[in-house]
């Protein structure tokens, strides 16, 4: 059990985070929820995981474009023994017609989130004795897809952002590592339906199939409860010995 463990999923009031954040408090762990909003409703959700699992479950706003709100989170919640760097977003579109503020914020957020938390969590562990760190990565942090340049760039950074920090707290009961998700059906995902009907002049079924799935061998979807039940055995004493590798939840993607 997690029962007493602080936990810190940051881009949590949506999509993956949302369902790992409810697959630790299951766990028994205490959740910090984030997002960059401050609506009733994010507050809500908070309440409702700490209702349901009976575990404290508060909501932090924090943009994780800007790396003094990254480090204040982790300082807001005053302990962190799990932080799961989840946050992103997506853009899609040739190089030479990527507009640069997207590039910058893809890299801001996908990426130096990561290293800005981590920066602060790391004390927090040491001076707890137990840390697990888990960096939601992709698919696209071992492979490539042309049109998400910045994506792909982020998210291998992130991967070997979490060999550096494996590497620097293997001596200690702090472990470090990626996971890579092939296509989960979330609200990121369901955005690029549209562009992607449009790009390959297909209807909405044609591109779940045949474009997003195309590449994922199971042609099914990974789901948020899988990645939350991930970040759980990531967390467990099974796992005391994984440290800065990836883990891909990808229905064989990367085995193509
Ligand atoms: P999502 O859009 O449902 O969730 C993204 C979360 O990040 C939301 O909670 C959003 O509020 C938050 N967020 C966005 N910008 C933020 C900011 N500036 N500050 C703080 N929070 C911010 O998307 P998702 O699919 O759940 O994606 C979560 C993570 O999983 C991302 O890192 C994404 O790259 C990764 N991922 C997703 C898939 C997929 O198929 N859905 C596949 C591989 C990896």
């Amino acid at each position: 059990s997690l029962k007493g463990k602080t936990a810190i999923i940051t881009g949590s009031n949506s999509g993956i985070g949302l369902g790992v954040a409810r697959e630790l408090a299951r766990a028994g762990a205490d959740v910090v929820l984030n997002s960059f909003t401050d609506r009733d409703e994010d507050h809500a959700l908070a309440a409702e995981i700490g209702a349901e699992f009976g575990v404290t479950a508060r909501y932090i706003k924090a943009d994780m474009s800007k790396a003094a709100e990254c480090r204040a989170l982790v300082e807001q919640a005053g302990s962190c023994d799990i932080l799961v760097n989840n946050a992103g977003i997506q853009h899609v579109a040739p190089i030479d017609e990527f507009p640069t503020e997207k590039w910058d914020a893809i890299i801001a957020i996908n990426m130096s989130s990561a290293f800005h938390t981590t920066a602060v969590a790391l004390p927090m562990m040491r001076k707890a004795g137990w840390g697990r760190v888990v960096n939601i990565a992709s698919a696209h942090g071992l492979t490539a897809s042309p049109f998400k340049s910045a994506y792909v760039a982020a998210k291998h950074g992130v991967v070997g952002l979490t060999k550096v920090t494996a590497l620097e707290t293997a001596e200690e009961p702090i472990t470090c590592n990626a996971i890579c998700p092939g296509y989960v059906l979330t609200p990121l995902v369901e955005a690029q339906i549209p562009d992607t009907m449009e790009k390959y002049n297909m209807g909405r079924e044609e591109v779940i199939k045949k474009v997003m799935l195309e590449r994922q061998p199971s042609r099914e979807f990974a789901t948020v409860e899988q990645l939350g039940g991930t970040t759980v055995f990531l967390c467990s004493e099974a796992a005391t010995q994984i440290t800065g590798t990836t883990i891909s939840v990808d229905g064989g993607w990367t085995a193509l």
